[in-house]
């Protein structure tokens, strides 16, 4: 399995309802290190930069709301299979299809309220980290 590295969002829902320490205890529980960390408060324009690629959809515009509404954290993970594996921690999008144990089918509010973001590909984790940590290596 190869180490890599993924960006990962505690998103503002989650950071507001005090779920930081317990997010990343299970990132821990599950062999992640943490190799950067910054809690941000995202502008408007900088959540619509990082979610470009959701320019036009209908939610674009609640996304980006609800993403620049507070806190967050944004930290780079490091491990085996790292992308792949935090996609399978956090669960599906919606909390409603979330396999039972998974951090958005613990901690989601909504569809929208996820409480985390996980890159899904490396290609995209590239880009995550580089708009988050420019000149951070990435693997
Ligand atoms: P992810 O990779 O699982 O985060 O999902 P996507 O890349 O498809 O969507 C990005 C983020 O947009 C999600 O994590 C949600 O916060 C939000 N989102 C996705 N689909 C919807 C939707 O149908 N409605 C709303 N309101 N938000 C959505």
């Amino acid at each position: 399995m190869p180490i890599e590295r993924t960006l990962t969002i505690i998103k503002p829902d989650a950071v507001a309802a005090r779920h930081i320490g317990d997010i990343i205890k299970i990132f821990e529980a599950n062999q992640f290190t943490i190799v950067a960390a910054r809690l941000v408060h995202l502008t408007k324009e900088e959540a619509e930069g990082f979610y470009a690629v959701h320019r036009g959809k209908g939610f674009f515009e609640s996304l980006t709301r609800f993403m620049s509404s507070g806190s967050a954290l944004v930290m780079v993970l490091e491990g085996e299979n790292a992308i792949a594996r935090l996609r399978e921690v956090m669960g599906a999008t919606n909390p409603a299809h979330a396999a039972p144990g998974t951090l958005r089918k613990i901690y989601a509010e909504s569809i929208e309220r996820n409480a985390v973001h996980g890159s899904d590909a490396p290609d995209t984790a590239a880009y995550e980290i580089g708009y988050f940590f420019p000149g951070i290596e990435l693997v």
